[in-house]
C-alpha cells in the first residue's frame, strides 16, 4: 500500500473520532439543559405545595378569628338574659344564643378539618423539599460529570485535530486534494477493495485495473467509480484501523 493511503487511513479515523467528539461536545449544552429542567420541574412542584400550605393557613386563621367573634357575640346574648323584660324576649334570646353555638359548633368542626388538612399539607411540603434536594444533590454530580466530560473532549478535539495536520502535511499534495474533495462529497474518502469491487460504492473493478491493485507496486490507485482511493487490504498492509471504526480504537 503507498504510504500516502496509508497516511490517509489515519487521517480519515482522526477525523471520524474529532466527528464523534464534535457531536458530544455540541450534545452537552442539552443535557446541561434537560438536567436544569428537572431541578425547575421539582422547585415548582415545591412551590405548589407551599402556596397550597399557605392558603390553608389562611383559611385557618380567618377561621379561628370568626370562631371568636362568634364566641363573643354568644357570651355577649348571655350578659343580655338579666335585661329581658318578658318570655317572648327570653325566648327569642335563648334563640339567638342557640344559633350562635350551632355556628360555632359548625365552624370547629370546619377548623379540625382544616388542622387534618395542614398536616397533609406541610407532609407534601416535606416530601417536595427532600425530593428537589435529592433532585439537587443527583444533578450536581451529572453536572460536574458533563463539565468534566466536555473538558476532556476539547483537550482530546485539540490533541486529536494536531495529530491530523501532522498526519496531512506528510501526503502528496494532490493526493491530498484529491482526498478531501472525495471526503467533502462522500463522507468516507479511503475505500478497501473487497474481493473485486471497491468496499464503499460495491462497483466491481475491471480486471486488468484489478490486476494493478494487486501488483506490489508504490502508486495511489482511485476507484473508477467512486473516485474514492483504493487499496487492497493484505495481511502486511492491514491497518490497525479499520476504515470506518476509528475512534475506540484510535483513543
Ligand atoms: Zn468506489
Amino acid at each position: 500500500m503507498h504510504k500516502d493511503v496509508e497516511t490517509l487511513l489515519e487521517v480519515q479515523a482522526l477525523e471520524q473520532r474529532l466527528k464523534e467528539l464534535d457531536s458530544e461536545i455540541n450534545s452537552l449544552p442539552r443535557r446541561l439543559a434537560a438536567i436544569e429542567a428537572q431541578i425547575a420541574t421539582q422547585k415548582s412542584a415545591l412551590e405548589s405545595a407551599q402556596a397550597a400550605q399557605a392558603a390553608s393557613q389562611a383559611e385557618r386563621r380567618k377561621l379561628e378569628s370568626q370562631i371568636q367573634d362568634l364566641k363573643a357575640k354568644v357570651e355577649k346574648s348571655r350578659s343580655h338574659s338579666s335585661e329581658v323584660k318578658n318570655n317572648q324576649e327570653y325566648k327569642a334570646l335563648l334563640d339567638e344564643i342557640a344559633f350562635g353555638e350551632a355556628e360555632v359548633a359548625k365552624s370547629e368542626e370546619r377548623l379540625l378539618q382544616l388542622m387534618e388538612d395542614g398536616e397533609v399539607r406541610a407532609a407534601a411540603v416535606k416530601e417536595a423539599e427532600q425530593a428537589l434536594a435529592a433532585a439537587q444533590a443527583a444533578i450536581a454530580g451529572e453536572k460536574r460529570a458533563i463539565e468534566e466530560r466536555a473538558a476532556a473532549d476539547r483537550a482530546e478535539r485539540q490533541r486529536v485535530a494536531e495529530q491530523r495536520a501532522g498526519r496531512r502535511a506528510t501526503v502528496a499534495e494532490d493526493t491530498l486534494r484529491r482526498y478531501d474533495r472525495v471526503a467533502r462529497l462522500r463522507g468516507q474518502a479511503v475505500a478497501v477493495l473487497d474481493q473485486n469491487a471497491c468496499g464503499c460504492c460495491r462497483v466491481r473493478l475491471r480486471p486488468q485495473f484489478l490486476q494493478e491493485i494487486l501488483t506490489p507496486s508504490d502508486r495511489v490507485f482511485f476507484c473508477e467509480s467512486c473516485g474514492r482511493l483504493l487499496y487492497a487490504a493484505t495481511a502486511a498492509a492491514e491497518p490497525e484501523v479499520a476504515p470506518v471504526a476509528g475512534a475506540a480504537q484510535l483513543a
